[in-house]
């Protein structure tokens, strides 16, 4: 059997770069940069102050505490969105605010808390605390450099990405598009939420867990009406699914029973099953294949499988695909608090939460049905197989990141 890595890297080297699209930088969240961006602009674009206060020559206030306040001549003003008034001379001062540029021949600002004026005479500013040269300035360049590099081709579009982006000016950027994903479910016992539930049907969950994952990997999801378990209904599905989408993420049937028939309506289509069964718990049955150009991502029925297969195995994929540089779940070492063991031969991904100090506990039972213990979980601990972890020792945490 294949393992979680080698099914990943399989599936990866399948998949082709899509096409590259212009879109606003809103437009862009979530979605994975096909250009390198250069800064076209120096940020902040000039020296600014960083406090209302008034701009001074610091050489002027050395002496000045509050006890000696020392008296300057106020000139003029310096508002954000204005030019920056006239020059600071010797002895003289400006009213400026934060974000207003700095006048020639200040070189420094003095807080406005840190400055009293004459009630008789509002031309003559206090300055009670000494300021050193260019404190309370910002200067120009000093967050990014005109020229420089600020983001790299296969870097994800995030909300601080984004606000960086319109700072510098930039309102359009290269993205990859937006790959096509249909999603359905195949079961005769599956009931759509909302309906009722008639003896021996459960309600479905998989499209409406995995549609808003999928949304969020930066893909357009069409939900499929639920598929039953015949031949030519699941082949009638897939063939209408391929024909709208880049893509097929279908849950339930590719496992051993005699009501399985994914895989062999995909074949039946044309379609080449690259890998089936991959060496991990929960998530064993899940399958991949190609058929002209497009792709199948088979996920379990079981909920737990289906939003483990597609955590570890189709959000890279769909990320890769876009042409994201960073594509692995994210995960960090955490300490665990209680013995999580693996007695079996497959990688097993256990439920875990995250207790008041950061600790794993496991988040309840782990057969793959159960719903429950997932919904209580904030990530997953991986255990190889055959291995127990003691409490104390290190295991590696993959949060749901949702
Ligand atoms: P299967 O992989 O089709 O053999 O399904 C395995 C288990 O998952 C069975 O108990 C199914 O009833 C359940 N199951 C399959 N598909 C879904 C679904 N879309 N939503 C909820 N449970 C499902
Ligand atoms: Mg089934």
């Amino acid at each position: 059997m294949l393992s979680l890595e080698a099914a990943r890297q399989q599936i990866l080297s399948r998949l082709s770069p899509l096409p590259v699209e212009s879109v606003t930088v809103s437009q862009g969240f979530g979605r994975f940069l096909r250009q390198d961006i250069v800064a076209p602009i120096d940020l902040p674009p000039f020296d600014n102050s960083a406090m209302d206060g008034y701009a001074v020559q610091s050489a002027d206030v050395a002496a000045a505490t509050p006890e000696h306040p020392v008296p300057l001549q106020l000139t003029g003003r310096s508002a954000a969105g204005e030019s920056g008034g006239p020059k600071v001379e010797q002895g003289t001062c400006l009213r400026i605010f934060t974000g207003a540029p700095l006048p020639a021949g200040a070189d420094a600002v003095v807080m406005q808390e840190d400055t009293r004026t004459d009630p008789g005479n509002p031309e003559c500013i206090r300055i009670g605390d000494a300021v050193k040269p260019w404190e309370n300035v910002r200067f120009k360049g000093e967050d990014i450099k005109c020229a420089s590099r600020v983001m790299s081709r296969g870097d994800r579009m995030t909300a601080a990405r984004i606000g960086l982006m319109a700072a510098l000016g930039i309102d359009a950027i290269e993205v990859a598009r937006r790959p096509k994903i249909a999603l359905l479910a195949t079961g005769n016992e599956l009931t759509e939420a909302g309906g009722r539930l008639e003896a021996g049907r459960i309600y479905e969950s998989n499209r409406v867990m995995l549609a808003p994952l999928l949304e969020r990997s930066g893909t357009i999801v069409r939900v499929l009406p639920l598929v039953p378990d015949t031949l030519a209904a699941t082949r009638e599905a897939l063939m209408k699914a391929f024909a709208e989408c880049d893509a097929v993420v279908s849950s339930g049937g590719v496992s051993v029973g005699e009501l399985d028939f994914v895989k062999a309506a995909f074949e039946g289509l044309g379609g080449r099953l690259e890998l089936w069964r991959v060496a991990m718990k929960p998530g064993k049955p899940f399958a991949f294949g190609t058929a002209n150009g497009k792709h199948l991502f088979g996920l379990p029925g079981n909920p737990v499988s289906a939003l483990v297969t597609f955590l570890l195995l189709v959000r890279p994929a769909l990320q890769h695909w876009q042409g994201a540089t960073v594509v692995d779940p994210p995960q960090r070492r955490v300490v665990v608090a209680e013995v999580f063991e693996n007695r079996g031969d497959r990688r097993h991904f256990m439920r875990a939460r995250l207790d008041e100090s950061g600790q794993a506990r496991l988040a309840g039972s782990q057969a793959s049905h159960v719903l429950g213990s997932l919904a209580g979980a904030g990530g997953l601990i991986d255990v190889p197989p055959a291995t127990t972890i003691s409490p104390g020792s290190e295991a590696v945490f993959i949060g749901f990141d949702d």
